[in-house]
């Protein structure tokens, strides 16, 4: 049988997936089983943030695989003790706990924010709020949190005490603080899933400020904008708040699963032993990957990603079949005027693997992708555009 054939007789019918079996790659290519070379401008889903078999991080996992792979959290490792200083020390935070995934990173937000609310103020202020049009997992709870009903219908009850604001609709949220029991507000600063569309500066600013005046923590998942995605190490420091928890995993991982929910100040003493684990959770093996990629985001770095933006913006809005381009960094949606699919299929079809958010076109391509392959790939985006 082939592969396409035993998947679909036995893996569980979750996945439209494109008709492309990919075996191999290498940076910004990738290679299906037929020998066919595409340049790569998903990462996965913004996961493969320094391409395919970056030596670096090949030589960083491989070392600590050969040495030892796994020990679960009964003891102490080096690697992701090491890994949750240097996030602390990039970003402002005292505390991280690992994870394996985006949904239980943001599981573990959502338990910290609860816990923090209940220790200060009481168990009935329990309410989060979320945004409409956010993605936030698909476990039972950050489905909940996720302000999308499509998501939500066939799974009906999900975890209670989530309610949902438009992004930009301060009154509501304002609304929601003073008549309900809150315990943190929920935001993507670029709501990835749900289109590309990065929150306003006003309305970011006036949540931070609106959750500072009424001790209500502002959570911020950074799965998908983390890991300068954006061009900043994490969105929401192109947005200069202060946040109080926050989630990540995708580019962290760079290729294997590891998930982060960082603690700052306010929340940083909410968990004592016994209050939250995982068996997977701070892997060496991903967690020494994981080091070396955020050790290698430094300033000079992500002005490369932001200078890339800058390229890919001009290309495509030049552009007759592009209507619009939003996102940050090197996480783009393209609004195009011909359908999406099949702008996708014909991009498929000459050689460069992008994917989708909504109806526009998402880049998220390696963030050191080389300006060859870029050009080469916006050339063919424009030619599936028109
Ligand atoms: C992908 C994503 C998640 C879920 O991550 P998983 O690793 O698939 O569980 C959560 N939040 C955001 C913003 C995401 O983009």
């Amino acid at each position: 049988m082939s592969t396409k054939e035993l998947d679909s007789q036995y893996i569980a019918n979750t996945y439209a997936r494109f008709p492309i079996e990919l075996v191999s790659g290498k940076g910004s290519k990738l290679y299906d089983s037929e020998g066919k070379e595409y340049i790569d401008m998903g990462t996965g889903i913004g996961v493969s943030i320094f391409g395919v078999g970056d030596e670096e991080w090949v030589k960083a996992t491989t070392e600590q695989l050969t040495k030892l792979q796994h020990t679960s959290n009964l003891y102490y490792t080096s690697p992701c003790a090491q890994l949750a200083k240097l996030l602390c020390e990039k970003t402002g935070a005292k505390k991280v706990f690992f994870s394996n995934s985006g949904a239980e990173a943001n599981e573990c937000a959502i338990k910290a924010a609860r816990k923090y609310a209940a220790d200060k103020k009481g168990v009935e202020y329990n309410k989060i709020i979320t945004l409409n049009n956010s993605f936030h997992g698909r476990t039972i709870t950050t489905l909940a949190a996720t302000g999308q009903e499509t998501f939500h219908k066939d799974f009906l009850p999900l975890t209670e005490g989530f309610l949902y604001a438009d992004a930009g609709d301060i009154d509501t949220i304002k609304k929601y603080i003073a008549e309900e029991k809150v315990a943190a507000v929920m935001i993507e600063t670029v709501q990835g899933e749900g289109g590309v569309v990065p929150l306003s500066q006003n309305f970011v600013s006036a949540l931070s400020e609106i959750c500072k005046e009424n001790d209500v923590l502002l959570v911020v998942d950074e799965v998908q904008t983390g890991n300068g995605r954006t061009g900043a190490l994490y969105g929401y420091m192109k947005f200069g708040v202060e946040p109080d928890i926050v989630s990540t995993a995708k580019g962290l991982g760079g290729g294997l699963p590891i998930g982060a929910t960082m603690l700052f100040e306010k929340a940083e003493n909410v968990f004592a032993p016994g209050s939250h684990g995982s068996t997977f959770g701070g892997n060496p093996v991903a967690a020494a990957g994981a080091l070396n990629i955020i050790s290698r985001l430094d300033e000079e770095f992500l002005n490369e990603v932001e200078k890339k933006n800058d390229y890919i913006i001009s290309e495509l809005s030049a552009c007759e079949g592009v209507k619009g381009i939003t996102g940050l960094g090197l996480m783009l949606g393209v609004e195009t005027v011909k359908d999406v699919n099949e702008v996708l299929k014909a991009c498929q079809e000459n050689g460069v693997l992008p994917i989708k958010a909504k109806n526009k076109l998402r880049l998220l391509p390696p963030l050191n992708i080389s300006y060859e392959d870029l050009e080469k790939a916006i050339e063919i985006i424009k030619n599936a555009c028109v």
